[in-house]
């Protein structure tokens, strides 16, 4: 009887159960869309029950049409939206507050507070991260401060923490696993990602007892197993990574200077630095790529805010496009240089300009511009912003030879040919763009003994298509210099 592994991508506005064979196929999969709630401005939150019912409900229907049961399954890989938190009693399970998600800007406040360069930059040099209200550390500090009795429950050592790869563990087996892996645990802005290990300086500048936190695992490794009454039998759970590094995996990105771009809500460039926790100088982040047998890898990453997003806006705020689709034959059919740019600071400037007060502008209209000129701007922003990233990376002295593509946006041709133009690279779609549950599904079956190692896997990587620099310099620079200029008009 064929086997297979389970991947479930936990991600911020859907649950996917994605099945892979063993020569890392995709088999089947189910989805579920669960429901976002903003209590006040800048507020984003998770109901933690929906979130776990949406992944149950999807493992459980993948299995069903498929009439599989649970010793079809040889393992379970976890891959979530990253940073998102949770707190609840250790002895009752019960969450003590919704998931506050990583898009939530409550604590920005309290970030802008710790207005000292030394602690910014100690956190920097310890975590890799850039003091943020993206990452959990702040957003713990807040659910401990204001949920009634939070604050002593912790103290006595009653409440956990986790982000979701950690609550879904628990909920899966019961309430008898409370642990992270390495990625996950390097988005928390309390992790040191040199020493491995969770950091009492930080953990006390952001009063958090270290009771709280979960075990930190290597990517592939026995996180335990699931509670038999959820799928008619034990499976065990195999792999965690957050999404981004489950993608950078399923991307094979495994050599020094190999690099990803998820073009999804927003985008996220990962390049692999090997063993090397290289630091930017560029306000990149260091993260954790993925750590196997305890040997780490470390990327840089820049995080684009606004990339599909855009192509949402124009459809639902300026209801210029039916659907995201209809953005690439309007393009192809735009000329290039038309004059329009659209800086999609909607919530401000992530990676490399972290301006949280920035606003979106489109600037450069004439009179005969018009919908299709904005709609051409939108998605050259994606290129221009990828483009930011890239040189920022050239000035910490990396270089991009190639760029590997994915997320929903990688379907679009016409963009990707105007990154690789943007970039001057070449851009590589796979064949199997579904990278996020693909990666983890690799590290599930690493640690099954399915593969024997990252080397067998670069060999199953297939690129679909591949798009290669076409633009003149001349172009190229002149477009980017006007992004520049219309950039510069928008930070605070
Ligand atoms: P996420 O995982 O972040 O929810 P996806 O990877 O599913 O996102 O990608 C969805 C995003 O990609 C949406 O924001 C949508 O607007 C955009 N998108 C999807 N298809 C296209 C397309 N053909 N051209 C441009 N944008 C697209």
């Amino acid at each position: 009887m064929a086997k297979y592994l389970l991947s479930i991508d936990q991600g911020t506005t859907s649950s996917r159960a994605i099945l892979f064979t063993t020569q890392g196929e995709r088999y089947a999969s189910a989805q579920e869309e669960f429901p976002q709630y903003f209590p006040q401005d800048g507020w984003v939150e998770h109901n933690p029950n929906e979130l776990w019912q949406s992944v149950l409900s999807t493992c459980q229907k993948v299995l069903d049409e498929n009439q599989l049961s649970a010793s079809d399954i040889l393992g379970i890989g976890i891959t979530n939206q990253r940073e998102t938190t949770l707190v609840w009693d250790k002895n009752t399970g019960a969450v003590i507050y919704n998931a506050i998600v990583w898009q939530d800007r409550r604590t920005a406040f309290f970030c802008d507070s710790i207005d000292c360069q030394d602690i910014k930059n100690s956190i920097m040099d310890k975590t890799g991260l850039i003091l943020d209200a993206y990452f959990s550390a702040t957003k713990i500090n807040w659910l401990l401060d204001n949920v009634p009795g939070a604050r002593e429950k912790a103290d006595a050592g009653q409440l956990l923490f986790g982000t979701v790869d950690t609550f879904l563990l628990w909920q899966l087996t019961a309430g008898k696993s409370h642990k992270t892996d390495a990625t996950n645990a390097s988005r928390t802005m309390l992790f040191n990602i040199h020493q491995q290990c969770w950091d009492d300086e930080l953990l006390a500048l952001f009063s958090i007892p270290k009771s709280m936190l979960p075990d930190v695992m290597d990517c592939a490794a026995e996180f335990g197993v699931t509670q038999s009454s959820l799928f008619n039998g034990e499976i065990p759970i195999l792999a965690m990574a957050g999404d981004q590094q489950a993608a950078l995996f399923g991307q094979a990105c495994f050599t020094e200077g190999m690099a990803k771009c998820t073009y999804g809500t927003g985008a996220f460039l990962m390049l692999n630095t090997g063993n090397k926790a290289l630091k930017s100088t560029n306000r990149l982040l260091t993260t954790i790529a993925y750590r196997l047998n305890g040997d780490v890898t470390y990327a840089i990453e820049g995080s684009i805010f606004m990339a599909g997003a855009t192509i949402q806006w124009l459809r639902d705020q300026l209801k210029i496009i039916d659907k995201a689709s209809d953005s690439e034959k309007i393009a192809e059919n735009t000329v290039v240089e038309h004059g329009v740019f659209l800086v999609p600071a909607f919530t401000g400037l992530g990676a490399p300009y972290w301006d949280p007060n920035a606003r979106a502008v489109i600037s450069g209209l004439s009179r005969d511009s018009g919908r299709n000129e904005i709609i051409s701007a939108a998605l050259q922003s994606v290129a221009f912003q990828s483009k930011d990233l890239q040189n920022a990376m050239a000035k910490d002295g990396l270089a991009l030879s190639f760029l590997k593509v994915d997320g929903g946006m990688a379907e679009n041709n016409w963009l990707l040919n105007f990154i690789s133009d943007m970039l001057s690279i070449t851009v590589e779609r796979p064949d199997i763009v579904e990278t996020t549950a693909l990666g983890v599904a690799y590290l599930t079956g690493l640690q099954a003994g399915v593969f024997s190692s990252v080397d067998q896997l670069s060999t199953l990587w297939r690129c679909e298509k591949s798009f290669t620099p076409q633009i003149s310099e001349q172009k190229k620079n002149r477009l980017y210099a006007q992004w520049q200029n219309a950039v510069s008009k928008v930070q605070s």
